[in-house]
């Protein structure tokens, strides 16, 4: 199943998209205040079906959104997730944490979050503040998205807890975050969280052999597959979830691959007029341009 959520005649909705067909069906809006489609998640696990509201959509007529606009907590990040990134990372000097090329793979995963005010959606500009950085970039990631919540979850359990996966671009302000050592400000300019096009459900999945590709323009930048993980996706919730409870809709971003600008030299930052698509296969793309 794949549930997005969108804006039609500027009325936000939920739906279920069949992209062969090129159509939403729109699920009918929960009771319960706060975020619909965690209420509609939440509603699943507790064994309801969705009710569709009987409307039908084209999906070249609407505009897809963030599908979850308030998780319980900022983005989860993990940061040098991929080998071959962690060593352009290193390489670069951008990178504040790191202590020299022979502590590129990290004992533990690296996390850090982004605030939710990043989040756009799939087709939605991105938008630098260039008067404060002139070296921003991209990171195309797997989203994961936790359905029933919990805390120190074991990684035998880790994926009871996933409800779906979705397509993140962690755009990143390379300048800021080195300048700011911590890396939330570089990481949490608004727009700079691309996300969606839709969260499909686990039973269509699997998580450990996907091809994750990222262009600039065209141009082939990021080219992986997600069983290059070094911390896969139960480490990270075993690790995450030894600090804090997890909860129905929050987001982890799994890190990114290789084929950053800065793995580049000189580095290929991103500028106005350009275009960046993230594509995980099995799951969608994102296409976003730089304003
Ligand atoms: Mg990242």
């Amino acid at each position: 199943m794949r549930l997005a959520r969108f804006e039609y005649n500027s009325v936000f909705s939920l739906g279920i998209v069949d992209p062969a067909a090129g159509t939403v069906a729109g699920v009918a809006a929960p009771s319960s205040a706060g975020d619909p489609m965690i209420a509609v998640i939440a509603a699943q696990l507790e064994g309801r079906e969705f009710d569709l509201d009987g409307k039908q959509y084209r999906l070249a007529d609407i505009r897809l959104a963030p599908p979850i606009a308030q998780p319980s907590k900022n983005i989860l990040c993990v940061g040098k997730n991929y080998i071959e990134h962690a060593a352009e990372f290193v390489r670069s000097g951008f990178d504040a944490s790191a202590k020299g090329v022979a502590g590129i793979v990290p004992e533990a995963p690296i996390i850090f979050s982004k605030a939710p005010c990043t989040m756009i959606g799939a087709h939605d500009d991105i938008r630098p503040p260039w008067a404060i950085t002139n070296k921003v970039d991209y990171e195309g990631e797997l989203g994961v998205v936790i359905g029933a919540g919990g805390r120190a979850i074991s990684r035998d359990d880790a994926y009871r807890h996933v409800w779906g996966y979705t397509v993140i671009n962690d755009m990143t302000a390379r300048d800021l975050q080195a300048a700011h050592k911590q890396w939330l400000l570089g990481k949490s300019i608004d727009t700079f969280c691309p996300i969606g096009p839709w969260i499909v459900s686990t039973d269509e999945v699997d998580p450990g052999d996907l091809s994750i590709r990222c262009w600039v323009n065209g141009e082939l930048r990021q080219d992986a597959n997600t069983r290059d993980l070094i911390f896969d996706i139960p480490a990270i919730i075993e690790a995450i979830s030894a600090s804090m409870s997890l909860s129905t809709g929050d987001i982890i971003a799994s890190g990114t691959p290789a084929g950053v600008g800065i793995g580049f030299d000189p580095p290929k930052f991103l500028h106005k007029g350009d275009r960046v698509r993230v594509a995980i296969d099995g799951i969608g793309e994102l296409e976003n341009a730089i304003v």
